[in-house]
């Protein structure tokens, strides 16, 4: 029998059993969190009856928004089939057409290992390069290179590749070294370019580590054409198409971290096809359920699969998680891309992102703005900082007096993004954009 819903028992029982991932005390200590009990469309509904928009889809997942029929009904049909059986020595249907599935969605043959969370694929991603240097021989080839401000998940594997001081600062001592190149971000590079005059002096570093270090390198990774955690911070194409090469050149694999920005989040279905580039390993997650269920997927050329075969010696892949390629969660993700086909998710979110990069313009001029940067459906306003983070705090007040206007974002640090739903209805998206602008001019006055 489940506990008969009353709001306050609820915001009680929360206070003392649940622990909120990325949540600070003093935010619990602020007043009750909003407690969600539905979804509609772009839009969430809490328990006290108040309606927000979901301006960041739910952690960057739910790319076709809140209670989609099509989705909901491709898990129930599931659910009564086949709620569970693993792919070790087996194979299940929802599997074996959402693996070929995601393969058509690529110009080269592939291979999909499924995982659960975004980083349980890289951590899958990370290793399949590293047993591919040793299958072939080359076991030399062990350490990897990763950009300043990545983020690719909390396991201890993702955090090493992905380190951000402030989160991840207590778990330095367990972590694995890796070469760090400096991240490029055409907003607001540290070389003083505009992209008109860009010369990719942000690519030297690389250029150099991957001369200097190719022998002992497994692979290069990044988030392509959006670093997400670490800011927003949105990079040129061109530096996409040079590391593609460099990495082919020096016989380094590329893994690309597409879990927040592939699913047609930048205009494109993945953030990769803007340079017109493949990489040796793709990171699949979040919406490629449309956050209905958990599921991700490393996505490997098969010339890397071929590697693994057990003659004349074993090299089998020992890697796989109990919910990986799970019956329900596949069902969800098939049913996403055959919405995505039929409905021309990507094309709505190239013509959406036009939208809003026309919209976010005016937010350029506000008072304390420092940039305003785009890309697809995501889009950004970063504010001016300080030492004494001035412009966090100022970002933190938006978000709240946002949420009070119906507004769910959570800045990073100064920046202030939204990524809402592809579906986002166009006078929606320039609603959101509007109160955007309009709280940032509120808290430059206050
Ligand atoms: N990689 C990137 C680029 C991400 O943005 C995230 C999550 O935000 C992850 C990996 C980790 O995914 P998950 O939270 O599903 O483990």
């Amino acid at each position: 029998m489940t506990t008969p819903y009353n709001p306050e028992r609820y915001q009680s029982m929360d206070r003392q059993s649940l622990w909120h991932p990325y949540t600070r005390f003093s935010a619990l200590n602020a007043g009750p969190l909003p407690v969600i009990t539905h979804g509609e469309g772009a839009f969430l509904y809490d328990d006290q009856g108040r309606k927000y928009l979901d301006a960041i889809s739910s952690w960057w997942a739910c790319n076709l928004g809140h209670g989609h029929p099509r989705i909901v009904e491709a898990i129930i049909r599931q659910t009564r089939e086949l709620q569970h059986s693993i792919l070790g020595n087996l194979s299940h249907p929802r599997a074996i057409e959402l693996a070929s599935m995601i393969v058509g969605l690529f110009p080269d043959d592939r291979r999909v290992m499924f995982a659960s969370d975004g980083s349980c694929a890289v951590e899958a991603a990370l290793k399949i390069a590293l047993q591919y240097w040793y299958n072939m021989g080359q076991t030399e080839k062990t350490k990897f290179v990763a950009l300043d401000y990545a983020y690719h998940g909390d396991t201890l594997g993702a955090v090493s590749v992905g380190y951000l001081e402030h989160f991840h600062k207590p778990f330095k001592s367990a972590l694995f070294q890796v070469f760090q190149a400096p991240s490029p971000c055409c907003g607001t590079c540290a070389f003083h370019e505009t992209e008109q005059v860009c010369l990719n002096e942000c690519f030297d570093t690389m250029r150099m580590l991957l001369k200097q270090h190719a022998h002992e390198l497994a692979a290069v990774i990044l988030e392509p054409m959006c670093q997400g955690s670490g800011g927003m911070r949105i990079q040129n194409p061109e530096y996409l198409r040079r590391l593609s090469q460099l990495c082919r050149d020096e016989g380094v694999l590329l893994i690309a971290d597409e879990i927040a920005v592939g699913m047609g989040r930048t205009g494109k279905m993945f953030a990769c096809d803007h340079a017109g580039i493949t990489a040796d390993i793709v990171c699949l997650g979040k919406s490629l359920s449309a956050g209905y269920l958990p599921i991700s997927a490393a996505v490997a050329r098969t010339s890397i699969y071929e590697t693994f075969r057990d003659t004349p010696e074993d090299h089998t892949f020992y890697h796989g998680h109990t919910f990986a390629g799970n019956p329900i969660a596949a069902a969800a993700a098939v049913e996403t891309l055959r919405v995505y086909a039929e409905e021309g998710i990507v094309a709505q979110s190239a013509a959406m992102g036009n939208v809003l990069a026309e919209a976010l313009k005016p937010l350029a001029s506000l008072p304390g703005v420092r940039n305003i940067r785009s890309l697809g459906m995501i889009g950004v306003v970063e504010l001016d900082d300080d030492k004494e983070g001035r412009g966090t705090r100022r970002a933190i007040q938006v978000r709240d007096r946002l949420r009070e206007n119906g507004i769910l974002l959570r800045p990073l640090g100064p920046v202030i993004y939204v990524m809402p739903p592809l579906i986002t209805p166009e006078p929606v998206l320039r609603y959101l954009v509007q109160a955007v602008g309009k709280v940032i001019a509120e808290t430059a006055l206050a």
